[in-house]
Order: structure tokens, then C-alpha cells, then sequence
């Protein structure tokens, strides 16, 4: 290794994290993003053919970045630094099992399956990912401080093969975690990952390797040939349940083996609950129990994608150039929540931020706001997972009633201190503010009637009922999930309930959003629960706690409703909810109808509950008539005929008109360069459902063509290698260049053209047709607009359609050309 090395590219090397056998792990320093990270990299020494070690570094980049979970290490990016490829992961502080088994000896059984279920989760996860780990092993498990469990070295993962039998030549992997029969017959597949948890399992239980001997090849022999067993119990005493489950996992025959990572997680969730009616819960049990309802969750259809959907907007945190890109790109990716929110922002609801029509979300994050954005997204990804599952009534009205509070917090916060810098924060605070049960019911109905029922019986409050149930109180599940999909710290503080007493003046801008939150859910809860000859008493000790710690008063209240429920048929139409139909739209119009009477009239508060429509009701009526017919167009915010759809001939125009029209207004309004190109490379995006859209701009200093920004497919990766020299070589780019005409490629690979299809484009990108179009300024090139699909002939543009993008192009050189 070389012993002055210093820097890897941009990264400042601090130390030497560990070594395995081909590679070096590194903590080093990225001054660009400000964080410490883990490079691994192979030993940077020249002396033999590399080429196999490479191809395995350059796979596990690969096979890592296909998969997100908790407990997986994550890789940032991945890059060549002198001839040497290298990895970046996100750097893991604490310490690796098997240090951690050095210096502990053996573990409970609570820790050591506080580890295991987790890790077992997270091979499940590559397994549902089509990804055999195989060199599962302590020394490959990082325990953060906090003591969760972390799996990484994918450095010989497999892909699941579909030919079973399939097999190395050479024996790969660590002989002391290897399965039998990979041993004997080379045979690959998710039983082995299970074996190899077993034995790890087992290590952590007895505080030694389950097969030892004195060289590899004894040790290999005994797991191919000897049953392994328990120590006998006078030497160490293991609960027999806990037994059977190590020992079936260390089957012989893979047949005899856990079906799945998950069914051997599920045994030992099951064995912890058994034991756990004896006694108290404790930190760490509280742990695995979040686990383990993470884990059922992950297993009903919808979940990973929810979760991936929530975690990827949260994992964009600030507003800047890039961030704004990270965050439109992860919300183009769904086509229709990209609709969605383009509808939801065109409604009313939004118009006060003075939008028009905004049809793309590159000009939404303009007009609304960065932040805006982003919690309407993680909103409306919420929404759309749960109503999916909405079947039973009482779904839909907690549903809806979440959406209340959100409305509501959003209004007080905009009426109150200045310190709560964006009312949306108090909205996307209070939406989430019982995570907790709105999963559970979601998720564990059955569990969540009995808790019901538990707070019916027991007339104790939700929190003891759940727990008692589920190992863990709602509150505590809502915040553990908030956690994994990486919610900022003020929407897990507003999750936590006040005091039952009367509420301390808040002192701080978090504590202040904790109250809004917590007294707007009260107020909905109120609204929808209580019969209305209690409501002016609920009401009226509602206010009596919160006292003057909340920033409004009691005679705003009514007026505060009301606007919300004219914001929810807004909102609802959008996701397409019946507020009218709902326990609370009935109760809430009933309600500020009703105390409108109590103002006008003085009338008694048991006047006739209202049978008539009120005017909020029929107004809700009209808009839920407009959306039932497709909600193309909402009472007030209109989209382009088509838009609502996935692109095809007829709607592919649409969009395109759409951004035209809209890029107009913004040039003459003077937005931003690099936001109006932004706007006109999504709406290419978009429109023609391309794979990938991506800019270039030339660099002076370099003579280059240099990838700036794009959308789509592995973009931030792809922008940063794309890029080519302008001294003429006789290729497609320079043809397009030279003479200014767009080019489209319908397949790289046909005879006529492959030879003028650049090799570094073959490197950076696997696509096999493409679209070029130049942005030339008196015959020079000084960018170029980049579109791609991955099947050959996937591109078809008839005329309509190509003379609308390139409109947009001349729109994008007229932008350039506004700021020379
Ligand atoms: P190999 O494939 O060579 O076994 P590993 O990926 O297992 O490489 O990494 C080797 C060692 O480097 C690990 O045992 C661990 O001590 C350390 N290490 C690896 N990745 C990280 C990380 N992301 N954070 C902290 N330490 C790490
Ligand atoms: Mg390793």
C-alpha cells in the first residue's frame, strides 16, 4: 500500500478504518458535502493483474446502490482515482461484531437477537432484491453506537440465479461461515445466507464459532460432515425454544433450513414475545419489537415502496441548486405523483402563493417554495399508499381527519409568532403527528381493534392500550418509523404527546411546533368524536389547557375551521377523498354552520342538527362531482386536457404545450437561468417519457462538453462522467455540434453507425438510442440537450411532437442568450 497516500480524488484520507483480504477501508474526509465517509478500496499496489479484483469492486458498487434499508451500509458514489477504482460508503462509527464478541464474550439472548433479527431483515431484503449475500460473518456487521446492527462487503454477493445448481469453480468466501453444501457441491443460494446467520447467531449466544479446527480445511470438513450441536447445558445454558431455532437454521440439508430470512426472523420474534409476557419490556426488547412490526410491514406488498418513496424526498435536506434537482428528480420518478402534485398546486389551496399554472415541478419548487414541495410530496406519497388500502370506512376517516389537523395547524401557524418560519412545517408536523396509529391501522388491524377494545375495557388511553398490545406504544412506533425514513428532528418531537395537564408556555421555535400539532389533532379529534351537546364544554377545556401557550383564541377557533374545511375539499379532490361522506366533513360543516347560527341568532346549542346542506357541504359536493369524473380538472385549478395520464401520443403534447406556455411566462418574468432550464429539461422529460434527460455546457478552460445537471435514470452519477472534448473527431456529438442539427440515434449498434458512437459513451451510458439537440449561437455550440431511452428504437417523435421540443431547445437558447 502506499504509505503517503493522502488523498483519494476529493476525499482527505484520516486513517485506515480495517482491511479484508483484497481491499483497504479508509475514513475520509469529503470537504464537498462536509462528512466523513468510508472508502474501500483494493490495495492500491500495481504488482499482479488486478482485473478480477476490479470487476468485484466495480460489482459490489453495483449490487449496493440497488438496495436501501437500515440495516445495509449504504454506498454513496463510486470512482477511479489513478488508474484505481474505489467505493464511497457511508462511514459507520462503533465497532464490528466480531470486536464487539472479542471483547463481550457471549450475549444474551435478547442482545444477540436484538442483532441477528435486524441483519436477517436486511438479507431479506437482498434476497427480495435478487441479491445472495455469502460472506455473511461478524467481521462483516457493523454495531453503530446506538447498537444497531449495519451489513456490508458485498464484495461476493451473487446475483439469485434462476438456473439453480449454478456454481464457482473455486471455493469463495470464509470457510468458518460457509453451508455445507457449498462446501460439497459449490451450491449457491439464499439457504446459504440463512446458514451463515445461524452460525452467527450461534457464535453470539456461546461466545465461540460454531465449527472450529485447527486449519480451514478441518473446519470445512466438519460443516460439510459433522452435526453441529448446542454445548451440553451444564456449560452454557441456552433456552431450548432458542435452541431449535439456531439449529434448524444449521440444517444439513437446506430443505430442513428457515424457508426465508424472514420466516427465521419471525421465530425469533416470536421466541422473544413468548418470553416477554414474563417480563417487563426493556429498552433493547422495545427495539426489536419496532423491528419486528417493521419487519411484518415490509412484508405486505406496499411498504418497502412507501418507505423508499418517504426516505428518498427526506434524504434531500437542503435547498440548494443540487438539492433541487435530487428533489425533482425523485418526484418525476413517479409518474403519478409528479400529477398530483402538479393538480394539488394548481388548486386553490395554493393559488395564494399567487402559481397561475404550473406544469412543472422545477417551477413549483420556484413559486412555492423548496419546502412547500417537499411536504406536499411526502403528503401525498402517504396518502396515496394508505387509500390504496382504504377499503374499510373507518380507514378513510382517520385519513381524513389527518388532513384536517394538518389544515389547521397550517392555518394557526401562519396567524401566530414569526418563530415557526413556515407554516408548512406546522402542516407536514401535524399530518404526521400519529404516524403511529395510522400505520398500525393500516397495517395491523387486527391488533388495532384490540387495542380499541383494550381502551374500551380498561378505560386507560391509547398509548397503554398499544403497548400493551404491540410491545411498543403507537407513539413509540410512529417515532421509530419517522426515524428510518429519515423525518427531521421537529417532526419527531411534535409526534411526542404534551402533558395531560395544563401545557407550559413553549420556549422554543420546536416546542412551540410540538403544541400547534398537538392541539390541532385534539381539536379534529374533537370534532369528530364528540356529540355535539359536549362540544362547547370539550372546546372550552381544550383552550382551558392549552391557556395562552397556544397562539390563538377560542372565538378563532370556529373561523380556523371553517377555512379548513374549505381547504379540504381542495385538497381532498386531489386524492380523491369523500370528505363530504366522512365523519368529520359532516360534523365539521355541522359545527361551524351551526356556531354561525350561535353568533347570528344567539340560538341554543341543541338547535336541529343540520339536515339542510350547509354552504360548505354543497361546495364540497360540487368538487367531489368535478373529481369523480376523472379530476382532470379541479374546481379552480386546471391542467391541460390529457396531463393527468401517462404520456402517449395525445397527452405527450399536452405536457409540451403546457411547459412552453409556462417557460414563456417565466422568461418574461425573468426567472433564473438555471431554473428555466431546469423547467424546459423536465417538461422534455416528462412529455416524451424519455429514460434520462441531461445538459451540457461547454467549459472554456477545458474545450469541452461538460454534463451540468439532468432527470431520470442514475442521473447524478451519469452527469458527472458526461462529457466529451469539442476538437473535431468525426462522431455524433460533433456532427450535431457542427452543424447545428438535432440527430436522433435509433440504435447505437446498427452497422451505418456504430463506429461514429464515441466510446466514452459507451462507458458512461448503456442506452441504446438517443436524441441530441444543439443549442448553437451563431454556429457556435455552446450546449447541448441530451435525451435517451434504453431499448434500441424506443424513441418515436412524430412531427407535432419534435417541432414542440424543439421549441423548447430555442426556448432554452433564448434563455442563455437573455443573460450573455
Ligand atoms: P473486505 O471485502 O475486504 O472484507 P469489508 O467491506 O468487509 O472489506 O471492510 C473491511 C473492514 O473495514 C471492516 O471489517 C470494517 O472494520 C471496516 N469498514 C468497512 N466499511 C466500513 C464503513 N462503512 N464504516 C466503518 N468501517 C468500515
Ligand atoms: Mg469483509
Amino acid at each position: 500500500m502506499n504509505q503517503d497516500l493522502q488523498k483519494i480524488d476529493r476525499f482527505e484520507v484520516t486513517r485506515i478504518l480495517g482491511k479484508g483480504a483484497q481491499s483497504v477501508v479508509y475514513l475520509a474526509y469529503d470537504p464537498k458535502l462536509q462528512r466523513e465517509v468510508a472508502i474501500k478500496t483494493l490495495h492500491f499496489t500495481k504488482q499482479k493483474d488486478q482485473q478480477n479484483e476490479i470487476q468485484a469492486l466495480i460489482q459490489e458498487s453495483r449490487t449496493v446502490s440497488k438496495m436501501r434499508h437500515p440495516n445495509l451500509v449504504p454506498i454513496f458514489e463510486a470512482g477511479e482515482y489513478e488508474g484505481d477504482p474505489y467505493l464511497v460508503f457511508e462511514y459507520v462509527e462503533g465497532k464490528t461484531l466480531s470486536d464487539l464478541l472479542r471483547e463481550k464474550g457471549a450475549l444474551s439472548a435478547n442482545e444477540a437477537i436484538g442483532i441477528i433479527a435486524p441483519v436477517l431483515d436486511a438479507v431479506a431484503h437482498a434476497h427480495q432484491n435478487g441479491i445472495i449475500h455469502r460472506d455473511l460473518k461478524p467481521s462483516n456487521i457493523l454495531i453503530s453506537p446506538e447498537g444497531i446492527p449495519r451489513v456490508m462487503d458485498f464484495g461476493i454477493a451473487e446475483r439469485i440465479s434462476d438456473k439453480p445448481g449454478e456454481h464457482d469453480d473455486v471455493l469463495i468466501g470464509t470457510p468458518a461461515y460457509m453451508a455445507p453444501e457449498y462446501i460439497d457441491g459449490r451450491i449457491i443460494s439464499e439457504k446459504n445466507d440463512i446458514f451463515a446467520a445461524g452460525l452467527i447467531l450461534y457464535e453470539m449466544v456461546v461466545g465461540h464459532k460454531a465449527v472450529q479446527g485447527s486449519n480451514i480445511y478441518q473446519i470445512m470438513h466438519r460443516i460439510a460432515s459433522e452435526p453441529i450441536e448446542l454445548p451440553p447445558s451444564g456449560e452454557i445454558s441456552i433456552d431450548e425454544k432458542l435452541g431449535d431455532i439456531i439449529l434448524k437454521a444449521l440444517a444439513k440439508n437446506p430443505l430442513d433450513r428457515y424457508a426465508s430470512a424472514e420466516e427465521m426472523g419471525d421465530a425469533l420474534h416470536s421466541f422473544m414475545l413468548a418470553g416477554e409476557e414474563t417480563a417487563p419490556p426493556s429498552a433493547e426488547s422495545k427495539q426489536s419489537t419496532l423491528d419486528f412490526l417493521l419487519r411484518r410491514m415490509r412484508h405486505r406488498g406496499d411498504f418497502p415502496a412507501l418507505s423508499e418513496s418517504v426516505s428518498s424526498i427526506n434524504r434531500v435536506v437542503s435547498s440548494d441548486r443540487e438539492s433541487i434537482n435530487k428533489l425533482s428528480n425523485s418526484i418525476l420518478k413517479d409518474f403519478a405523483l409528479t400529477n398530483k402534485i402538479l393538480r394539488l398546486v394548481n388548486t386553490a389551496f395554493y393559488s395564494t402563493y399567487g402559481g397561475g399554472t404550473i406544469s412543472t415541478i422545477s417551477r413549483a419548487v420556484i413559486i412555492l417554495g423548496f419546502d412547500a414541495v417537499r411536504n406536499i410530496a411526502v403528503t401525498l406519497i402517504l396518502f396515496e399508499h394508505m387509500q390504496n388500502k382504504a377499503h374499510a370506512t373507518h380507514l378513510k376517516e382517520e385519513f381524513i381527519q389527518t388532513l384536517f389537523s394538518g389544515l389547521i395547524a397550517k392555518d394557526i401557524a401562519k396567524g401566530a409568532s414569526k418563530d415557526i418560519k413556515d407554516p408548512e412545517e406546522a402542516f407536514i408536523c401535524s399530518m404526521f403527528h400519529n404516524l403511529g396509529r395510522l400505520l398500525a391501522m393500516f397495517y395491523f388491524q387486527e391488533e388495532a381493534e384490540s387495542i380499541n377494545r383494550v381502551m374500551a375495557q380498561k378505560e386507560c388511553n391509547e398509548d397503554i392500550a398499544s403497548a400493551q398490545v404491540l410491545g411498543i406504544s403507537y407513539q413509540d412506533l410512529g417515532i421509530g418509523i419517522a426515524k428510518t425514513w429519515g423525518f427531521p428532528e421537529q417532526i419527531v418531537h411534535s409526534m411526542r404527546k404534551l402533558p395531560p395537564d395544563s401545557i407550559p408556555r413553549p420556549k422554543t421555535a420546536m416546542d412551540r411546533l410540538r403544541i400547534i400539532t398537538s392541539f390541532s389533532n385534539e381539536l379534529c379529534a374533537i370534532v369528530a368524536h364528540t356529540p355535539s351537546e359536549d362540544r362547547l364544554k370539550s372546546i372550552k377545556k381544550l383552550s382551558g389547557r392549552y391557556g395562552d401557550s397556544m397562539p390563538i383564541q377560542e372565538k378563532q377557533l370556529q373561523q380556523t375551521l371553517e377555512k379548513a374545511l374549505d381547504e379540504i375539499t381542495q385538497f381532498a379532490g386531489t386524492v380523491r377523498l369523500g370528505v363530504r361522506e366522512s365523519r368529520i366533513g359532516k360534523q365539521a360543516a355541522n359545527w361551524t354552520g351551526h356556531t354561525h347560527q350561535v353568533e347570528v341568532a344567539g340560538a341554543s346549542e341543541h338547535a336541529a342538527e343540520g339536515t339542510e346542506l350547509t354552504e360548505a357541504e354543497a361546495q364540497m359536493q360540487d368538487t367531489v362531482a368535478i373529481t369523480a369524473t376523472e379530476g382532470v380538472t379541479l374546481a379552480q385549478g386546471k391542467l391541460p386536457e390529457g396531463m393527468g395520464n401517462k404520456p402517449d401520443a395525445g397527452n405527450a403534447q399536452a405536457i409540451l404545450t403546457a411547459g412552453i406556455q409556462d417557460i414563456s411566462n417565466s422568461l418574461v418574468d425573468g426567472c433564473s437561468l438555471n431554473d428555466l432550464l431546469r423547467m424546459i429539461l423536465e417538461t422534455m422529460y416528462r412529455s416524451m417519457d424519455f429514460q434520462r434527460v441531461l445538459l451540457c455546457i461547454k467549459d472554456a478552460k477545458q474545450n469541452a462538453m461538460v454534463g451540468r445537471f439532468g432527470f431520470g435514470e442514475d442521473i447524478n452519477q451519469i452527469v458527472k462522467t458526461f462529457k466529451f472534448p469539442l476538437s473535431y473527431t468525426p462522431d455524433v456529438f460533433h456532427a450535431a455540434l457542427s452543424k447545428g442539427v438535432d440527430i436522433l440515434i435509433s440504435d447505437i449498434n446498427e452497422p451505418k453507425i456504430k463506429d461514429r458512437i464515441p466510446d466514452w459513451y459507451r462507458k458512461t451510458i448503456t442506452a441504446q438510442t438517443f436524441v441530441l439537440f444543439p443549442l448553437n449561437i451563431k454556429n457556435v455550440p455552446v450546449a447541448l440537450i441530451y435525451a435517451d431511452k434504453e431499448a434500441a428504437g424506443g424513441i418515436n417523435m412524430p412531427e407535432n411532437e419534435l417541432s414542440l421540443l424543439r421549441t423548447l431547445r430555442n426556448q432554452a437558447l433564448l434563455a442563455i442568450k437573455q443573460t450573455l
